[in-house]
Formats: structure tokens, C-alpha cells, sequence
């Protein structure tokens, strides 16, 4: 059976048009753009490109971007001052910490530190005991770009066996939370889990958030599973003869390439739908965030009108 590929790019493209139109009536209705900065700490080369993506996205769909550069010395008291004064600007809806910060600043009391109804990346605990407690909130970009993906492949949750494998606050620990909110059966895996290939084939419907490369092999994953591989993995990426050529040449390309945590190749062969490495779920995750930044917009306008 060939494996359904859920082409993460293409969905994000609709979903950043239903954005882009969602924006235009926002400013027809209160006047202004919903804004989003971002802050950066460091020049770390990953985090530099990710920002810059988001920045370039936001502007995009016609959202105020800002980048807040910080040079990777900068201190802890630094950053908590620079968020107090996006906490308090009326202008600004959305705020996102590039992780992973330097290390004399502390992740969680950054996270702590931003008002719960900007946290366009749903890290702040409130936001992740609102997701917990079935209410409404910030829910995790990547999460919830996983769950537009299990809908877009037709994927029926209710009363399917959903495993999580990898149990991050970020991306394991919320995606079961929705999924259990679609009414699945959820198993969370982790380094810990003995027989993880059983747990895996025991899945209708299996996500994998681990960060190792291709660990999920094929004869992991059950006839018809439906499978979402979060997985962003740079490995070395063996040379062709053309590029050894090249290489001489000096013009040789990348030497790194992207996988997943999931054996691609092995694994259409068995699944339903998959999602490829790139071009699935990482394309969801920033599209996510500008759907994130406009409700936040609208939550605060909504609750400024009802004062
Ligand atoms: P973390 O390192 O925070 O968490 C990894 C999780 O995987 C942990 O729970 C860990 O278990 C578990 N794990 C690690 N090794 C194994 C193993 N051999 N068997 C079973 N479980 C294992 O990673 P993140 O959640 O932040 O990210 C996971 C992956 O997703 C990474 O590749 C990351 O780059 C990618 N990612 C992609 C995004 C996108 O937009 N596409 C966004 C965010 C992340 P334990 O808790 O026991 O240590």
C-alpha cells in the first residue's frame, strides 16, 4: 500500500489565506494591525533563521511584526524589563521568547514572565492548565498544527488509539492533551517506555516528538496508522558523484540534510497518510502562530470592550 502524504506546505497556505483575510477584517474593525514581537537573545544561527521566518510570515499576512534583538550577554533582568514593556503596550498582542535562550537566563521565569494573553506560543502555565482543564486558551503552535494536519488526512480521532511518543511541554505533553480533547485513546511514550516498537504498532494514529533521527522504523507502525512526524533532525548528508565533483569544483552544496524521526521511506510504505520531513509539520507550526497572534488580538479587544 503507498502511503497518503499530508502536505504540510499546501495547508499552511490556506491557512495563512483564511489568516490573511481574517487580518484585513481585524483592522476594518478596530482600526489597527494585531502586532506580534518576537525576542531574540544571542546570534545563534538556527534561532537568527527562525526568527527572521517569523517576522517575514507576520508581515506576510499583514500582521505587525517586530524583532527585539539582544545580544547573548544580555541579563535576565534585561529580558523580564524589555517583557514588562510589551506586557504593558496596547499595541502589541502577541509575544514569543526564541528558545533556546543563553544559558544565565532562566527559560521558565522568561516564560512565567509573559501576560498569558499574549502568549502566542501557549507556553505559559496558565495557558497549558487551561489546555489541561479543557477550557480555553493558547494552545502550542506545533500541537495545534499537528491536530489541522490529523484533520486535513480525514483522520476520525474519537475512539482511536492515539500515541504520543515523547513527552516535551512544548510539543508531547499538549498534543496528548488534544488529542484526548478529540476524544481519542491516548498512550504517552518516552525514553523510559519498555517495548516502544509494540506501543508504536499498537497506534491508529501515532506522533512522534523526539528529536532522533528516523528512530519510528516501518515495521514500527500498523497497516492504515496515520502518522505525524515532528522530528526536525540535521544529519550528515552523504555526497553524490555529481557533488564530489562539485565539491572539487568548490561549489559544492549543503552538507547537512533534514530528517525526521520517522523512517520516511520505510514508513509510507505501511501508513495511511504520513507527513514528510520538511514540508509537514514545520510550515504548520509558524502558520499556527499567526492564527495564534490574531485570536490573542481578538481575545484582548474583546475583553477591552466588556470593561
Ligand atoms: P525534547 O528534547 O524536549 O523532548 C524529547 C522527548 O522525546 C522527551 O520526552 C524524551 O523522553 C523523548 N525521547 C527521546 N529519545 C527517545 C527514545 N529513544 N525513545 C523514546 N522517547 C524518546 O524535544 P521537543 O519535544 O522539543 O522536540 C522533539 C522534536 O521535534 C525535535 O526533533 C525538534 O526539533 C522537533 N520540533 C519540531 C517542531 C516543528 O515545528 N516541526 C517544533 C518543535 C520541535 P524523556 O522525557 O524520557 O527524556
Amino acid at each position: 500500500m503507498t502511503a497518503n502524504y499530508i502536505d504540510g506546505k499546501h495547508v499552511a497556505e490556506s491557512l495563512r489565506a483564511s489568516i490573511r483575510e481574517d487580518v484585513a477584517r481585524f483592522v476594518t474593525e478596530f482600526g489597527r494591525p494585531p502586532g506580534l514581537e518576537v525576542i531574540l537573545v544571542g546570534d545563534d544561527p538556527a534561532s537568527q533563521v527562525y526568527t527572521r521566518n517569523k517576522e517575514r510570515a507576520a508581515a506576510d499576512v499583514g500582521i505587525k511584526g517586530k524583532l527585539h534583538v539582544l545580544p547573548g550577554d544580555a541579563t535576565e533582568q534585561s529580558v523580564l524589563e524589555l517583557l514588562g514593556r510589551l506586557n504593558r503596550d496596547d499595541s502589541v498582542d502577541g509575544i514569543l521568547v526564541q528558545l533556546p535562550l543563553p544559558k544565565q537566563i532562566r527559560d521558565q521565569r522568561v516564560l512565567d514572565a509573559i501576560d498569558p494573553a499574549k502568549d502566542v506560543d501557549g507556553f505559559h502555565p496558565i495557558n497549558a492548565g487551561l489546555l489541561a482543564i479543557g477550557r480555553p486558551g493558547l494552545v502550542p503552535c506545533t500541537p495545534r498544527g499537528c491536530m489541522k494536519l490529523l484533520e486535513h488526512a480525514k483522520c476520525t480521532l474519537q475512539g482511536a488509539h492515539a500515541v504520543v511518543v515523547g513527552r516535551s511541554n512544548i510539543v508531547g505533553k499538549p498534543m496528548a492533551q488534544l488529542l484526548l480533547a478529540a476524544n481519542a485513546t491516548v498512550t504517552i511514550a518516552h525514553s523510559r517506555t519498555r517495548n516502544l516498537r509494540d506501543v508504536c504498532r499498537s497506534a491508529d494514529v501515532l506522533v512522534v516528538a523526539v528529536g532522533q533521527p528516523e528512530l519510528v522504523r516501518g515495521d514500527w507502525i500498523a497497516p492504515e496508522a496515520v502518522v505525524i512526524d515532528v522530528g526536525m533532525n540535521r544529519v550528515p548528508r552523504p555526497s553524490t558523484e555529481n557533488e564530489t565533483v562539485a565539491a572539487h569544483a568548490g561549489t559544492s552544496p549543503p552538507k547537512t540534510k533534514l530528517v525526521g524521526d520517522v523512517a520516511f521511506d520505510e514508513a509510507k510504505a505501511v501508513a495511511r497518510a504520513i507527513t514528510p520531513v520538511p514540508g509537514g509539520v514545520g510550515p504548520m507550526t509558524i502558520a499556527c502562530l499567526l492564527e495564534n497572534t490574531v485570536l490573542a488580538a481578538r481575545a484582548r479587544e474583546a475583553a477591552r470592550l466588556a470593561r
